[in-house]
């Protein structure tokens, strides 16, 4: 008897802990030491939560071991409500969801809502997961074009050009993963005006809200459309740098009434998954409520906009490689100039580069990019490490061939 994977796989591409991780596993194995440089989890990177979030987990740990609430506790989707009103966002405690990390939520959310050939329009490049829980839920994920000659903003002609009968709903990743790009606000005022004018509900993942760079400024896409029916995900694997707790959030905020139907099926969602894990739940009000140490770390002097300006800069100095400077998020996504660098298959490039290097980054087409000339990288790594890695990959380059 062999058992394969179900049709419903056939779309499903999760390439930030892809196949080549095992390779990855296989050379540490082997006493080799790897620089991972593939998953956004800041506590690889000497990255420490903050104490007053261990500190209030740890505090209401002994009362944490009963499920939750489906939706989770109340003091925690107060703070999270709250944190929205602040913004302008007008949401109550009934509209936020807590989840198993924002992961989680997408996949929730995408679930409840499409029918089979139903499509969505997603970023290219993307946070793969959109991609991947798009098409698990039967749909079918429809790329828009950003503009690395613009900063990796959207394409809104394309975006537009891309809608048809069967768009249900817009994905905007803001601060983006894998560009960094943060959207200004006239432009995402454009985007919400074609969900508007399609009648199209608006998938916001800000997770990356509060890591600007620049003097960046973020917008809230609910604040911007009270009108339209958005869900934004968010949570504390990022800015919090709890990755491991598995903590996040989704605010509904709009003409709920056009999308009651719509909330009874994410609730029944919500309740199969019985809650999300408790101990983690408490961390949220800490988070939200207490001192914002990340803007240490992103303001000048501070470690991660350090790092981001000497990945940028390193990255470019390497022949054949061109970056936009990411303003936003914990990623650069440099160009392999197809006329120095021939790369036909960007996945064979990153495995190459692991065997020979020992350093593992993950390739632009496992973020939905169309063409095999781009890879990603951490800014997470300490700025010398960062360094010492980009010179690596640059001389590996000036020998690579394919
Ligand atoms: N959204 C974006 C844009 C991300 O980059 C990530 C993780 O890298 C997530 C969501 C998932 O976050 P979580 O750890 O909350 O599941």
């Amino acid at each position: 008897m062999e058992f394969k994977q179900s049709n419903k796989m056939a779309d499903v591409c999760y390439e930030i802990r892809g196949p080549v991780i095992e390779h990855a596993d296989a050379l540490e194995e082997a006493g080799h030491s790897v620089l991972r440089l593939n998953t956004g989890n800041p506590a690889l990177f000497g990255f420490e939560a903050p104490e007053e979030i261990l500190q209030d987990v740890l505090r209401n740990l002994s009362r944490a071991h009963g499920y939750t609430e489906s939706r989770g506790i109340l003091p925690a989707r107060r703070a999270v409500a709250q944190h929205y009103q602040s913004l302008g966002i007008d949401v109550g405690v009934d509209d936020i969801y807590l989840g198993n990390g924002v992961s989680e939520l997408v996949s929730m959310a995408v679930q409840a809502l499409l029918d089979d050939g139903d499509e969505v329009l997603i970023p290219a490049p993307d946070f793969p997961l959109w991609t991947a829980v798009t098409a698990l839920a039967g749909g079918k994920p429809v790329h828009y074009l950003c503009d690395e000659s613009a900063d990796w903003l959207p394409d809104l002609d394309d975006m537009a050009a891309k809608i048809t009968d069967r768009t249900r709903a817009l994905v905007i990743i803001n601060p983006n993963n894998p560009t960094g790009a943060v959207y200004p606000r006239e432009l995402l005022e454009g985007m919400l005006d074609l969900a508007r004018r399609h009648g199209l509900m608006v998938f916001a993942d800000e997770i990356y809200d509060r890591i600007l760079y620049d003097d960046e400024v973020h917008h809230n896409a609910a604040a911007l459309a009270p009108d339209l029916v958005c869900l934004t995900f968010s949570g504390l694997s990022k800015a919090y740098r709890v990755a491991g707790f598995r903590s996040g959030w989704l605010v509904v905020s709009g003409p709920k009434q056009h999308a009651s139907d719509y909330l009874e099926g994410l609730g029944t969602l919500a309740s199969m998954r019985l809650c999300p894990n408790a101990p983690a739940q408490y961390a949220i009000q800490a988070a939200l409520g207490g001192r914002q140490s990340i803007n240490d770390l992103v303001l000048p002097g501070g470690r991660l906009r350090e790092q981001r300006d000497r990945a940028w800069e390193r990255l470019n100095e390497i022949p054949g490689v061109s970056c936009v400077k990411p303003k936003g998020a914990l990623y650069a996504f440099p160009r392999l100039d197809p006329a120095v660098h021939k790369i036909h298959d960007d996945e064979k490039f990153v495995l190459d580069l692991l065997l020979r290097e020992k350093i593992q980054v993950v390739q632009g087409t496992g973020f939905n990019w169309p063409r095999p000339d781009h890879f990603r990288i951490l800014t997470l790594p300490y700025a010398d490490d960062l360094d010492a890695a980009i010179s690596r990959i640059g001389r590996f380059l000036a020998g690579y061939r394919q």
